[in-house]
């Protein structure tokens, strides 16, 4: 035999190590659902794991054993899940804004053991309770509270449980191919499905999403992940900036722009992470203080396309970059993400938003292409124009779902996303539209993600969801259906004018309907299907 390097298992228990013990008096702020604040560290994060770790140890655990979390991003869940995780467990993280027969359905499908709440959702843990036969332990947590001892009386405290272990424990060395956690899709497009991530897969994410061309993130930097814990990992933030180092601002449940933006300037937050929605309401609260965000300096915004405003807006007055990211549960999430290269420095200022628009080219780590489903998936060319199904492979991307038992994938090993796009020649990838949005016109698509981001470019909209409406003559047809900006008086009539120019005239939609709401998902997504449902007759009866 030759001689080696050394084999150790990728494990998340050496994150919270690392940050414990180079980066143990690093801040992590945390707003707590009372309204206070929790100042911690990455080491009181890593002493309070162990010892709920041993406390876990005296329960009748399984290695791979379900525990379930319902909480917002605040220091006692950043806890439990390295607990739970670097013990051999599967952290569950559940989105609590789900339909209560959802979260029934999930946490019944995982079999979970136990579950962790924030107090806030005391009352959605009683309604469910009795539906949750598996669950064996309901954790609180929060200090002892009368009225939560009243409503569950086998509850436990958290802080009660951390309180009385040590904070030794000997993390378990498992085989780095270990179940760590679970999600399931935020069921934007039907019934929630498990994702099981791996230490594995979870440790080659987070060193893809850290890396400069990335997301960038160093001990230097103050992160603040809007997008809550339970949609992917926050992205898998809580890992990566405990091997980078970084300081964490965790937003508890305030996720408005008023919140965050107190958040950012209060803390110095130098980068912060969420879905277009968030960055919508912020940016609407920014424009009403005197703030200029000095401290950030950049931006992650994913989960839905980014409406051309946005980005603009960042970066023409708070001088902020955005980072258009893409991905999704199944991807751990980071598939792709835009960071230009060196020979785009002199391109026209046009051009070059126009690229800063796309969703970005792949991380070291995964590969995508495009294939035409109508010629079995054959796969199409990288030239930026051809439009197929994204298909994605690499380290961190699902091969099953949780419990299905079957492949996800196709014949020769690929994941098809279910979204449409080009990608250019250098890897950059437009995300045209999700396959089931799309608006197919007398034959011809329409990307209801280009119409959605021309209307919210006029100043006197504030949100537009696109849908297909049918079509007695062209099947379906676009019908734009839009929330006007605070005391506006645009018609119909103006916006159609707005498009022209801007697109082909045939894309312009038939229909603009204005609502006071549009409905959104538990992870800040509108949901399309309902708007389908609302107004997809239409232009039948016009
Ligand atoms: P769900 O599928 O239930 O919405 P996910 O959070 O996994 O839950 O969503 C993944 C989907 O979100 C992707 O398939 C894609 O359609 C959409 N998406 C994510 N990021 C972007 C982006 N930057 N631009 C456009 N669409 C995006």
């Amino acid at each position: 035999m030759f001689g080696q390097m050394m084999h150790r298992p990728l494990m998340i228990s050496s994150l919270i190590d690392h940050a414990a013990q180079y980066h143990g008096d690093t801040q992590i702020i945390s707003k707590e659902v009372s309204g206070e604040f929790t100042t911690t560290s990455w080491g009181k994060v890593a002493q309070n794991s162990k010892r709920l770790a041993n406390a876990l140890s005296r329960y009748n655990l399984q290695l791979g054993d379900r525990l379930a979390t319902i909480a917002w991003n605040n220091y006692r869940h950043l806890e439990t899940w390295y607990a739970v995780s670097c013990s051999g467990y599967v952290c569950h993280t559940i989105n609590p804004r789900l339909f209560p027969e959802q979260l029934v359905f999930i946490i019944n499908d995982a079999k979970d053991k136990a579950l962790f709440f924030d107090v806030t959702f005391l009352p959605l843990i009683v309604a469910i309770k009795d539906k949750v036969p598996t669950v064996e332990k309901f954790i609180c947590l929060s200090g002892k509270d009368e009225k939560v001892l009243a409503a569950l009386p086998d509850v436990l405290f958290y802080d009660d449980l951390v309180a009385s272990e040590s904070d030794q424990f000997e993390w378990p060395e498992l085989d780095e191919n270990t179940a760590s956690s679970l999600c399931y899709t935020s069921g934007t497009t039907g019934n929630p499905k498990g994702v099981l991530y791996s230490h594995r897969s979870t440790m080659l994410h987070a060193f893809g999403i850290a890396v400069p061309d990335s997301l960038n993130l160093s001990a230097k930097d103050v992160v603040l992940p809007v997008v809550p814990m339970f949609h992917v990992n926050a992205w898998g933030i809580p890992y990566a900036t405990a091997m980078t180092g970084s300081s964490l601002v965790l937003p508890g449940p305030n996720l408005d722009g008023d919140s965050l933006v107190s958040l950012i300037d209060d803390y110095k937050v130098t980068v912060a992470l969420g879905v277009p929605t968030i960055w919508q309401g912020l940016l609407a609260a920014a424009a009403k203080r005197d703030t200029t965000l000095e401290s950030m300096n950049r931006n992650v915004v994913g989960g839905a396309a980014c409406p051309p405003a946005i980005l603009k807006t960042f970066k023409d007055k708070y001088h902020c970059e955005t980072i258009h990211a893409w991905g999704m549960t199944e991807t751990s999430p980071l598939g792709t993400a835009n960071q230009t290269k060196a020979k785009h420095a002199d391109l026209p200022e046009v051009e070059l938003e126009k690229l800063r628009l796309s969703q970005g080219r792949p991380v070291f780590g995964v590969e995508i292409r495009v294939v035409d489903p109508d010629a079995n998936n054959q796969v199409l060319p990288n030239d930026g124009h051809s439009q197929g199904n994204l298909h994605i492979r690499g380290h961190w991307i699902v091969s099953e779902y949780f419990n299905k038992g079957e492949s996800a994938l196709t014949e020769d090993g690929w994941f098809d996303t279910g979204d449409v796009a080009t990608i250019d020649p250098d890897g950059f990838l437009v995300i045209r539209d999700r396959s089931k949005d799309l608006i197919k016109s007398g034959g011809e698509w329409i990307s209801s993600v280009e119409l959605e981001g021309i209307a919210m470019s006029h100043p006197e909209i504030r949100m537009a969801a696109a849908i297909a409406a049918k079509h007695p003559k062209w099947d379906e047809r676009p019908v734009l259906v839009a929330i006007k900006e605070e005391g506006s008086n645009i018609d119909e009539e103006a916006i159609k004018a707005y498009y022209q120019g801007k697109i082909a005239d045939w894309q312009i939609p038939d229909r603009v309907i204005f609502v006071d709401a549009i409905p959104i998902n538990g992870t800040g997504k509108m949901v399309k299907s309902e708007l389908r449902d609302q107004f997809g007759d239409v232009l039948l009866t016009a």
